[in-house]
């Protein structure tokens, strides 16, 4: 099963990944995760894509092609994998198509989350995460400005401070909204209504999905 999950900032695509690879019991591959990896590590990828993801930008088209095609090539992928947070511009998309095409795995659907702006803007300045454990959560959740799974600190993350997420929506409507065409055009789309509660979501992801379940 290769499922491309694509939405703005904000539509909850990590919640329901998370949630999906426990599902389908495939690897969940989120660009922005391993980018903040190779960030934390001090790697020389991690270096060079920094400022980007500081600003609210996007790192540069052919970095992020070769890290996810290293990361598909691994062989925890052969059952499938999960795509979050990529492709993110028309070029990604192509160079996706290619990919997938000489490495023999084929894209079953993208799943839109359909989300209202307002709604993104709440999710994003209301995120947080812990310092600790990495888990994401809300300030509508927090129980004394604790993480709720293990008690460590919760911090905002650099781009979800407010006037960068104003860029990195600006940034998602230019460059990643044409890539929900693209992919009406060349694969299945499973559209979602992303707007409505994490359970509500879920449930409509398993039965837009189940489908493709080959397991
Ligand atoms: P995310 O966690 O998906 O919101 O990603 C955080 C940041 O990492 C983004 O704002 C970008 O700067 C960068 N990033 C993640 N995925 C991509 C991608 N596919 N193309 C370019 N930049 C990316």
């Amino acid at each position: 099963m290769r499922i491309v999950l694509l939405g703005a900032p904000g539509s909850g695509k990590g919640t329901q990944a998370a949630l999906l690879k426990e599902m389908y019991g495939i690897p969940h591959i989120a660009t922005g995760d391993i980018l903040r990896t190779e960030v934390a590590e001090g790697t020389e990828l991690g270096g060079k894509a920094e400022r980007y993801m500081n600003e609210g930008g996007l790192v540069p088209d052919d970095l992020i092609l070769e890290m996810v095609e290293a990361r598909v090539r691994r062989p925890d992928t052969r059952r499938g994998w999960l795509m979050d947070g990529f492709p993110r511009t028309l070029e990604q998309a192509e160079g996706l198509r290619i990919m997938t095409e000489r490495i023999e795995q084929r894209v079953d659907a993208g799943v839109i989350l359909n989300v209202d702006p307002e709604v993104v803007v709440r999710r994003l300045s209301g995120r947080r995460v812990c310092e600790s454990c990495q888990a994401v959560t809300n300030v509508s959740e927090m129980r004394a400005g604790a993480c709720p799974l293990c008690g460590g600190k919760l911090v905002l993350r650099p781009d979800d401070e407010p006037q960068v997420v104003r860029r990195r929506i600006e940034v998602f409507e230019q460059q990643t909204r044409p890539v929900f065409e693209y992919f009406r055009e060349h694969y299945d789309v499973v559209d979602i209504d992303a707007s409505k509660t994490v359970d509500q979501v879920t449930e409509a992801l398993r039965r837009g999905l189940d489908r493709y379940d080959h397991s």
